[in-house]
């Protein structure tokens, strides 16, 4: 045991923990993390390390930490942080929907207005091969392409550097969440913080 006589937090939530909204998203975004990663056995003499958690939690800790900021700020925006999120965490896991090309016929989607995000395909979708697909959980165009647009801005910046995405229909929010739920076999239910959030 150790005895310390002064002890300075390097970071404190002070700011996230007098806004409700800002509280209500950070149990959300430790809800995700526990859902995502595994239990660690902690009787194991033999397992070492997992690195392959590092990921995980460095996308939680910048999370908490933009969070704060824009907590502090007055400037906390429940859809746009939880987007940010979202798609920091879906490129952290590797499951990332294909955006700069059609998912179906690989054509680069830049100049294309009508894009949809097909869920169950993992990707983003051109008008035209969508008309060929007989079922599948798509968004409709203005949404499609709003996401689209959302997602190139997250990850094209670091964490740090994005501010408020500006969002016209806010339903692309639960799209997204219902993307991430569909990749991992979650259901939103498996969530109790996300009717706090949206
Ligand atoms: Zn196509």
């Amino acid at each position: 045991m150790q005895n310390t006589k002064e002890w300075i937090p390097g970071w404190v939530h002070e700011s996230i923990r007098l806004n409700h909204k800002a509280f209500s998203l950070m149990c959300l975004f430790l809800e995700i993390v526990t859902n995502l990663a595994p239990e660690e056995n902690l009787h194991d003499e033999n397992s070492d390390y997992d690195e392959s958690m590092m990921g995980l939690f460095k996308v939680l800790s910048n999370g908490l930490f933009h969070l704060e900021k824009r907590a502090k700020e007055k400037k906390c925006d429940p859809y746009s942080e939880l987007i940010i999120f979202l798609g920091k965490l879906l490129v952290e896991q590797g499951v990332f929907p294909t955006r700069e090309n059609c998912a179906f016929c690989d054509e680069i989607l830049f100049e294309r207005g009508d894009v949809f995000l097909v869920t169950d395909h993992g990707g983003f979708s051109c008008g035209t091969c969508l008309t060929h697909l007989e079922e599948a959980i798509t968004t409709n165009q203005k949404e499609g392409r709003e996401l689209w647009e959302l997602l190139g801005v997250v990850a094209n910046h670091r964490y740090q550097e994005l501010s408020e995405l500006k969002i016209e229909y806010n339903e692309v929010a639960h799209i997204l969440f219902h993307y991430f739920c569909y990749q991992f076999h979650f259901k939103a239910s498996d969530f109790k913080s996300l009717s706090m959030v949206l």
